[in-house]
């Protein structure tokens, strides 16, 4: 009996069979922008050695219009031709399948030359599109035609058409974006013409064996989007005109609903892809948090679909695939749907990464060797930047010793792992365990690590973290008042009324922690209301006409800093509005530009501006201190003062703006270079 039977089950598609039912989903990484076409190929490679059925590349821009920025790639001359022949030449020696995205923005573009169905602007973008007429609609059709005929001289295994995610093909399909009265507007067979002559005009210049994926937005989480009623006939009319295999699309990008982040729970939205298996006879994939195999497994066995798409669990971990055929589950490095390295960065110009893979779209550059020499290596703290540089290490072939005061490892992670919403980080501390388990580190916990016992190794690397920031409150030594590491780590009690001192991401979780009584993350039904997300076969494009319907916050919270500028600005890109709204449904007060005056029993003192007007009483039972944190450096102090030069990482190196990112990558890296 194999393991997880279903997912790893090849799937016969006529003309070629895929070895297993794991798709590695689209990710815009900036990858290809790089023009470093080893690099590139490198990144796919990778993730096809490590077995993955079917890749789908990032977005390519079939025309300059279409492309989601200026300067987007796509296969615009024979030299791109020749550059993306390296990439899927290097996949099919490596045992994989790789398709190519092609990805026309319409009003997502963002340029001025942007065009789609009419010249409504999105709300995340600075430009209005220009309304296509007849002869501008042949032409991106053509374009995209033009795009997968390259792709296949490019030597890819087929394309996927992006039709969902609101961009240009979804623009079409909705009356949200297209109010045009001729042929490509009104009815519904007209505004679905676009998506479906493009299918068939590509299935026409590709020929028949050549997979082509059409990405399917099934529900799409904004007013006026397309009922499910449309969204079959939508799936039948494209397996007519020649898909091989609809792939799932959930939510515009405009959409104020969240749909990959950590908070959303896993497989929210595989429900939505069930709804449409049985209506047509061509495979379905599913997607979105389905982040390890046994959840994969689940899936499919539940009848949601045919095969499964996963896209950033593959920067978390190349082999996923090999790693759960060979029962090791619990050594793949887990996606906790952070978005820290990946889409942060990608819409930040930055190459994509990983948090917990440093080495994802930098395979080339990071390079994990095998050390010339064994070298005696002991790790304090082992909390993020302690765990990388310790597997690290060992991974190299140091003799690596672990060693941390506390009972249990994770650091830090271990206070984020219990914020309602952040429960990944469960599996990120339990991936850490059993990976110096299996690397044969030499893990003493519950230890306290003096300089005399660390002067027989040859490296000493210290990692012992941060210690919080004071901020010299008057009455803050008061028994109402806590810090984050007595709520989050001790369980202190806290009264109904709370004043958070920061605004930082600490404050922000703490906030989300107080306010909450069950998880929603662990209960789909519950997140699906808190949310306002309705089936779409009851309301257009799954918008509950009713809205969110959060739970009503267990405390009363105000989150305060002294910065005049709005609270969470600085948080994740693509997260913060997620964790801003996440505080608002719960009518946590959010106030800048404070002076924090002083505490009594009566709660927080605080007042407005330089001249510090405006006296003000947050009534609270009990305050707690977010205020920021400084490196924790006794121990090094005390090593250099005995003659022992240790390399100093993670929040003990630098504790501004540390995050378990910046931590993982400077853990991996020093331990690369020993
Ligand atoms: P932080 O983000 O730097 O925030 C510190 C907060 O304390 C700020 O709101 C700051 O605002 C306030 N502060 C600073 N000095 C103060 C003082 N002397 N008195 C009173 N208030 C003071 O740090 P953090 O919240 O401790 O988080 C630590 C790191 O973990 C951050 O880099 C954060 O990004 C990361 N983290 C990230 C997430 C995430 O979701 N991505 C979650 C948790 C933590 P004012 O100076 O304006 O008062
Ligand atoms: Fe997943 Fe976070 Fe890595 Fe992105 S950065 S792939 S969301 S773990």
């Amino acid at each position: 009996m194999t393991n997880y039977p279903r997912l790893l089950a090849p799937l016969d598609l006529g003309f070629t069979t895929l070895k297993n039912r794991v798709l590695m989903g689209s990710m815009h990484t900036n990858l290809e922008e790089t023009k470093d076409w080893n690099r590139v190929a490198e990144f796919y490679a990778a993730r096809a050695r490590g077995g993955v059925g079917l890749m789908v590349t990032g977005g390519m821009a079939p025309n300059r219009e279409g492309g989601v920025f200026p300067g987007a790639a796509g296969l615009f001359s024979e030299a791109d031709i020749a550059n993306h022949r390296i990439v899927t030449d290097r996949v099919h020696e490596a045992g994989g399948k790789i398709c190519m995205q092609i990805l026309h923005a319409g009003r997502y573009a963002y340029g001025p030359e942007c065009v789609s169905a009419s010249a409504i602007k999105s709300p995340i973008s600075p430009f209005p599109p220009k309304e296509l007429d007849e002869e501008g609609i042949e032409k991106q059709i053509n374009d995209i035609v033009t795009s997968a005929a390259r792709a296949r001289e490019a030597g890819y295994d087929g394309v996927e058409i992006m039709g969902s995610e609101g961009y240009f093909l979804n623009q079409f399909l909705v009356t949200h974006t297209n109010k045009r009265t001729d042929r490509w507007g009104g009815s519904y067979e007209n505004r679905m013409r676009l998506p479906v002559e493009v299918v068939r005009r590509v299935r026409e210049a590709v020929g028949p064996e050549f997979i082509l994926i059409y990405r399917l937005s099934m529900i799409d989480l904004v007013p006026n989007g397309s009922t499910w009623d449309e969204v079959v006939m939508l799936a039948k009319a494209v397996e007519k005109a020649g898909t091989t295999i609809i792939n799932t699309g959930i939510g515009w990008h405009e959409a104020r609903i969240p749909t990959i982040a950590t908070s959303v729970p896993r497989r929210a939205f595989a429900w939505v892809t069930k709804k449409l298996m049985g209506e047509v006879s061509i495979p379905v994939i599913t997607s979105n948090r389905i982040n390890n195999p046994q959840t994969a497994e689940d899936v499919l066995s539940d009848g949601c679909a045919d095969m499964v798409s996963m896209a950033r669990p593959f920067l978390a971990d190349p082999d996923f695939v090999a790693k759960a055929e060979a029962g090791q589950a619990d050594l793949i490095a887990p996606c906790i749907a952070c978005n820290q390295a990946c889409l942060d960065h990608t819409f930040q110009g930055k190459i994509s990464s990983c948090l917990v893979n440093p080495r994802a779209c930098f395979e080339t550059e990071l390079v994990v060797t095998k050390a010339a020499a064994p070298l005696r290596v002991a790790v304090v703290g082992a909390g993020p930047a302690g765990l990388a540089a310790a597997l690290t290490a060992s991974e190299r072939g140091h003799n690596v010793t672990l060693l941390d005061r506390a009972k249990e490892v994770g650091g830090q992670l271990n206070m984020a792992r219990r914020i309602p919403g952040k429960e990944e980080f469960d599996g990120l501390v339990d991936y850490f365990a059993a990976s110096l388990a299996a690397w044969d580190v030499d893990l003493r916990l519950g230890v306290e690590a003096t300089a005399q016992a660390l002067k027989g190794f040859d490296k000493v690397i210290i990692a012992t973290g941060v210690i919080p920031r004071d901020p010299g409150i008057e009455g803050q030594g008061g028994p109402n008042v806590l810090s984050y590491t007595d709520v989050l780590r001790g369980g202190a009690p806290v009264g109904k009324r709370v004043a958070v001192i920061g605004a930082g991401g600490i404050g922000f979780d703490v906030a989300e922690f107080l306010v909450t009584g069950e998880s929603p993350t662990e209960n789909l039904a519950e997140w699906l209301e808190e949310w306002g997300v309705a089936d779409p076969s009851d309301a257009r494009g799954g918008v509950s006409p009713e809205g969110p319907r959060p739970e009503a916050p267990v405390r009363q919270v105000t989150l305060l800093q002294r910065k005049a500028e709005k609270p969470g600005r600085r948080l994740g890109k693509t997260t913060g509005w997620i964790h801003r709204a996440t505080l608002q449904m719960k009518g946590v007060k959010m106030i800048g530009g404070v002076n924090y005056e002083r505490i009594d029993a009566s709660g927080l003192h605080v007042s407005f501006g330089e001249a510090r007007e405006n006296p003000t009483l947050i009534e609270a039972d009990t305050i707690v201190l977010c205020a920021g944190q400084l490196p924790e450096r006794s121990l090094a102090d005390a090593l250099i003062a005995d003659g022992i030069e240790p390399i100093v990482i993670g929040g003990a190196d630098v504790a501004a703006e540390l995050d378990a990112k910046r931590a993982i990558d400077q853990g991996t890296r020093v331990a690369a270079a020993l």
